[in-house]
């Protein structure tokens, strides 16, 4: 082998330990050793892993039929788009692969919808700080953070970021030239942060008043991860645009834009598209997916287990007071804020057989599966109590 640069681009610092399988909740090294996972791959393997239903529909599907390309129809692309139509609030569908690609394509929406109401000069975009949208050249300018752009700038400038949930700011902002107001109703990257329903109401009003579309990021918060199939749900509104992604894949690559007729009549053939998306790989498993979210009960479940596993973590921060600062989140989208830095809670729990997240340097995001079981919630209790124990008598600030 070459004594050369790392063959993998440098853009990621991996924990040094490899897995070999997954089932369930749980994922296994080479040697066998068992891991709860509580970071579902980034919100993805919402079904755990090796789902048999999951696994099943990718089988058949592997045998039949891999790729056609948008030429042709594809019967499970239109099944999975009626189906989520019926489920939301939306009338149409454009399948894509990733977040980011959901992302591009809700922009590009409402960039054509104000071409075709002759208000061509809307074309701005407001977002919110902390925000995270994706990785390519337009949704690092979305968001804005000196992390995500330095050094790639200039930065397209189309966008207006205000304060996170900072209402009178965002109305100040909008312009004649605002054509749409874009956020997460949880900020995931950006910290577990909630947009509380009130606030969700108050932004589709200020929608509406000023004539802007309103475009809700459920790519990660989406698909069942707070209890409804998607967040906003919670706050009764109807968005004009949403991205999804993530879970509605369980660990394949699916995204998809959900739209009302009213803006995705904007777009004809030719006018937008993708190689990948929607072929009958990932829409065999994005069908088995909704199923299993869809089927009755499931999603009362997420309310009940989440319940108990913020109970054990509200326990946790009375017993780590000064260590847990803050457990905030809805369903299984969870956020505990530390005084200490994650990464080595994160290493230490993977020594005691668990995985979890982290978002931003202290605060660590749990995801677990949403059909994670009663007493795999309490196993991750035991054991992030087990690692907080020793956060708190190695790394606590002195009493003063
Ligand atoms: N939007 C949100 C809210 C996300 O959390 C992410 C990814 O973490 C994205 C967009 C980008 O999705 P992807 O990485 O699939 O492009």
């Amino acid at each position: 082998m070459k004594n050369r640069f790392p063959a993998i681009m440098p853009t990621y610092n991996p924990f040094d330990v490899i897995f070999e399988r997954g089932e369930g909740s749980y994922l296994f090294d080479k040697d066998g050793k068992k891991y709860l996972d509580f970071s579902s791959g980034l919100a993805v393997t919402a079904l755990g892993h090796s789902h048999p239903k999951l696994v099943e529909a990718l089988h058949s599907q592997v045998d039949k039929l891999w790729h056609l390309s948008n030429m042709f129809r594809i019967p499970a692309q239109e099944k999975l788009a009626e189906r989520l139509v019926d489920e939301t609030f939306a009338d149409s569908v454009f399948f894509t692969n990733s977040g980011v690609e959901a992302i591009e394509c809700a922009m590009k929406l409402a960039r054509k919808y104000y071409h075709d109401n002759n208000q061509p000069e809307r074309y701005r975009i407001i977002t919110f700080e902390n925000s995270f949208h994706g990785r390519s050249l337009a949704t690092i300018a979305a968001a804005g953070k000196e992390k995500l752009v330095n050094g790639f700038g200039p930065m397209p400038d189309w966008f207006d970021h205000v304060p996170f949930l900072d209402l009178a700011a965002l109305e100040a902002v909008i312009s004649d030239e605002t054509a749409a107001l874009m956020i997460e109703p949880i900020q995931g990257e950006g910290g577990i942060r909630l947009v509380s329903d009130e606030d969700m109401r108050a932004l589709r009003q200020i929608a509406d008043d000023r004539g802007l579309l309103l475009i809700l990021d459920e790519v990660q918060c989406g698909m069942g991860r707070t209890g409804k199939l998607f967040a906003h749900e919670w706050s009764g509104i109807k968005p004009d645009i949403i991205t999804i992604a993530k879970g509605i894949g369980g660990g394949f690559p699916v995204g998809a834009c959900l739209a009302t007729s009213r803006v995705a009549t904007v777009l004809s053939t030719g006018s937008h598209g993708t190689t990948y998306g929607g072929n009958p790989l990932a829409m065999a498993v994005g069908n088995a997916v909704l199923d299993e979210i869809l089927s009755p009960g499931f999603l009362d479940n997420i309310d009940r287990v989440s319940g108990m596993l913020m109970e054990g973590l509200q326990a946790l921060k009375r017993k780590y007071e000064g260590i847990i600062l803050d457990i905030r989140g809805k369903g299984l989208m969870i956020g505990v804020e530390c005084s200490l830095p994650i990464r080595p809670l994160q290493k230490n729990l993977i020594e005691t057989g668990m995985i979890a997240a982290a978002a931003g340097p202290k605060i660590l995001r749990l995801l677990p599966p949403l059909n994670i079981k009663d007493e795999e919630i309490t196993e991750a209790l035991e054991k992030l109590d087990g690692v907080f124990s020793r956060a708190h008598l190695s790394e606590a600030p002195a009493a003063s």
